[in-house]
């Protein structure tokens, strides 16, 4: 069973929000994007993201074809997100194209399906997936970024790379070129889990230590995902924000269900 949450603001500089996310729990999907590009376009470019991957896993919309190559290391329904986020890149990299106005728009992605206790997970850019488990909280996607590369190599430290002004530099986007490199990963969960994913707005404003003390900490998902936007405001509210929470609750007994029926009932 997953607990969903999700929230995102345009912050407390920008005046729009080019974030945008897509959230459905029957089918354990959870997308953030974060788009980029002048005269608004990066909201249409984020936007275009997360539909494309929406409609992809839409069964009313019919058979989807399987866009780029599969990666044997991971399932089926990872590679479909693989093949999702591909397609994605190829709508926004045409409507780019075709329109002055969308010229050079991208825009981040971070994909999780949970299906069970297996999460597969896919990204391009900045964007972020967390996994918040006893006590510790891991990063699970590498940031497609310069300032990344260079802590990957060394040149800097992840102290320099946080204050670096070119921090926001990605190498890798959707809408960019014409077909983008997806980078795919799975994972077993557990009960208790938080996965959580983010735009560069949250982590850039919280660190992980707080992040990691509101997950822990908050009440519910819902609270959580408040308090993580608040934090983000607080310290600055530099970019738009987005945050989009599972949690994951595999125990289903009888103590459980009235457990959560209490819980439900006094929060009324
Ligand atoms: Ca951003």
């Amino acid at each position: 069973m997953l607990r969903i949450a999700a929230r995102t603001d345009q912050g407390r500089i920008r005046h729009n929000n080019e974030d945008n996310f897509y959230v459905r729990e029957d089918r354990g999907l959870l997308v953030v994007a974060d788009g980029m590009g002048g005269h608004a376009s990066g909201e249409v470019a984020s936007r275009l993201a997360v539909d494309v991957i929406r409609d992809y896993f839409d069964d009313a919309e019919g058979e989807k074809p399987f866009v780029g190559d599969f990666d044997d290391r991971c399932q089926e329904t990872t590679n479909r997100l693989g093949a999702a986020i591909r397609l994605a890149n190829m709508a926004i990299h045409e409507a780019a194209q075709g329109n002055p106005k969308y010229a050079g728009m991208g825009t981040t992605v971070a994909a999780v399906l949970i299906q069970g206790n297996r999460m597969g997970i896919a990204h391009v850019g900045d964007s972020r997936v967390y996994l918040a488990r006893a006590g510790d909280l891991s990063q699970l996607t590498d940031d497609h970024s310069l300032v990344a590369e260079q802590v990957k190599r060394e040149l800097i430290s992840p102290e320099e790379a946080l204050a670096a002004e070119n921090r926001n530099i990605l190498t890798r986007a959707l809408g960019i070129v014409p077909e983008v490199k997806v980078d795919l990963g799975e994972m077993t969960l557990a009960d208790g889990d938080r996965v959580l994913l983010c735009s560069d707005g949250l982590s850039t404003m919280v660190t992980d230590e707080d992040m990691l003390a509101v997950l822990e900490q908050a009440a519910d998902v819902e609270a959580a995902c408040e308090t993580l936007v608040q934090m983000a405001n607080d310290h600055g509210g530099r970019d738009n924000v987005t945050v989009v929470l599972a949690e994951i609750r595999q125990r289903r007994g009888l103590v459980g269900s009235l457990w959560s029926i209490l819980t439900s009932w006094f929060r009324r």
